[in-house]
């Protein structure tokens, strides 16, 4: 070994142990910032030594490379909104698998220009990344189309013997890599896996939809860093295939968090195999049952209440008010009260997307509590504000097993002695289905866009 090939591996060394490290410290929200920060550390490590330690191809590609990726990800930075971060992160994974395509593909075709013999384990796993990567660039768009809730994809949509399909065109891509492995220099196979993974990526996301998306984007998120490991494997980059094993083993962490929060198995997901019905209309369960308030009627309810619970949803992202609630929290609170959070895995879109708002907004990260220990003594609950949620707090999923959300754990507010829900209509959320909460007896719906609504509240209790 020369002293540039140790100095490279000792520096990816450094690097691996400072993404282990990052990982670690973003497992609390006292550490994570910093975390964050230990991992870019690590990441400029890794592609500096990169840049130093291969000669792949000419600076001046590299050069022009990083001008056309920065300039794009300024622009995408700039102009997309905080709401669409989910549906950005999703294509952002898509990207990631769609780059270990093309590697492989360059790598294979360079080793085959030197004309040495390949090992079978790297053909092995250039047939990996082409697979692997080509199903991730293809679900991750369908993933963002549905995030973005196009109409021609949002619903799960499958075809007859949609999953006999997916075993045919998995078997075609195993005989083709099978058939790489036998004559390394047939590109033309390599090409064929990549597009019939790429119809298989379709067809795999294409059926899943509504509650069943968080499970979705974290699955996707581990194929990327699979695609990278095996990446790595065909580069021999050591930071490649450690960086990539964590991002593949932290993303199938995170589906599995996402189907216990569902009550799903991933296979059920992935089979598609919930019998999920459309459940009652609008009207059956809205009909002349809503009661509407005005924030100086609910600035009352906070007269002498002991215990509020807020519960915050995808609508708290979209009127960005998470400064407003806590604002909410704290009028609560020196009115006496004793104030909690409940968050639900899956509330918002993407995971973690409450905690991160709420902690942008300085929300002690001790307030916020989960489902089950909120659940516990709810009906103890003098007021809860559900500020934007939706599928999160619908009592169907406890009552009716042909909704598309019943077995889904909720949050069970509607068990609470006052609940006031904020939100601009009657709007289903992301599974498209009413929710009777809305309806119960004891309910308020406060009509309003999140942010105005709770800042108005607020003042209420302020005056009151
Ligand atoms: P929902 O999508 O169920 O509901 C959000 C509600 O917010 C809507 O009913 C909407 O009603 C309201 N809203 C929107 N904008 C505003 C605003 N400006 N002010 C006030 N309210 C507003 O959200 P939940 O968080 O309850 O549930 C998340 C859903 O998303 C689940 O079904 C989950 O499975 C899914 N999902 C989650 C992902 C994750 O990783 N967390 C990823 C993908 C999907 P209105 O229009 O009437 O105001």
């Amino acid at each position: 070994m020369d002293t540039l090939a140790i100095v490279t591996a000792l520096a990816y060394l450094v690097a691996s142990v400072c993404f282990i490290l990052g990982l670690k410290m973003m497992s609390s929200p006292r550490t994570a910032v910093r975390g964050n920060m230990v991992g870019a550390v690590g990441m400029l490590i890794a592609v500096l030594v990169t840049l130093l330690d291969r000669g792949i191809i000419d600076w001046w590609v590299i050069i022009a490379g990083l001008l056309v990726g920065s300039a794009l990800g300024v622009v995408l930075a700039v102009r997309v909104k905080m709401t669409s971060m989910p549906q950005m992160v999703a294509a952002l994974n898509g990207l990631g698998g769609g780059a270990s395509v093309c590697v492989a593909a360059a790598a294979h075709m360079e080793e085959l220009a030197r004309g040495e013999s390949i090992a079978s384990s790297e053909i092995v796993a250039v047939a990996a990344s082409g697979l692997i990567g080509a199903v991730t660039f293809w679900g991750s768009l369908v993933a963002y189309a549905k995030l973005e809730e196009w109409k021609s994809v949002r619903d799960p949509k499958a075809l007859p013997g949609q999953m006999a399909i997916n075993g045919v065109l998995l078997l075609a891509c195993v005989a083709l890599g099978a058939y790489l492995l036998v004559h390394p220099d047939a590109m033309w196979a390599y090409w064929a896996l990549v597009a019939i993974s790429s119809i298989l990526g379709f067809t795999l996301v294409l059926p899943i939809g509504g509650a069943d998306m968080p499970v979705v984007v974290a699955l996707l998120n581990s194929y990327s860093g699979l695609a990278g490991a095996a990446t790595g494997f065909i580069l021999n980059n050591t930071a490649l295939i450690i960086s990539g094993a964590l991002v593949g083993a932290s993303g199938i962490i995170l589906c599995q968090i996402m189907c216990k929060a569902m009550n799903r198995s991933l296979t059920n997901v992935l089979l598609g195999t919930f019998a999920g019905g459309t459940g009652p209309s609008a009207d059956d369960v809205y009909g002349g049952k809503v009661k509407g308030a005005s924030a100086d009627e609910i600035a009352m309810l906070f007269d002498g209440a002991q215990r509020v619970l807020i519960v915050p949803g995808y609508g708290m992202a979209v009127a960005q008010a998470q400064h407003a609630v806590r604002d909410l929290m704290k009028i609560a609170a020196k009115k006496g009260a004793e104030v909690d959070f409940a968050i639900h895995p899956v509330a918002g879109r993407m995971p973690g997307h409450m905690n991160v708002l709420l902690a942008e907004a300085d929300v002690p990260y001790e307030r916020l509590k989960e489902p089950d220990e909120i659940n516990a003594s709810i009906d103890q609950v003098d007021v809860v504000v559900v500020i934007g949620a939706n599928d999160v707090v619908n009592p169907l999923a406890r009552t009716d097993p042909s909704s598309p959300i019943a077995g889904m754990p909720i949050i069970d507010v509607d068990r609470a002695r006052n609940v006031v829900v904020i939100k601009r209509s009657l709007s289903p959320g992301f599974a498209g289905i009413p929710n009777p909460l809305f309806a119960a007896p004891n309910t308020l719906m406060y009509f309003g866009d999140g942010q105005k609504a709770v800042l108005d509240l607020v003042n209420a209790i302020k005056n009151a």
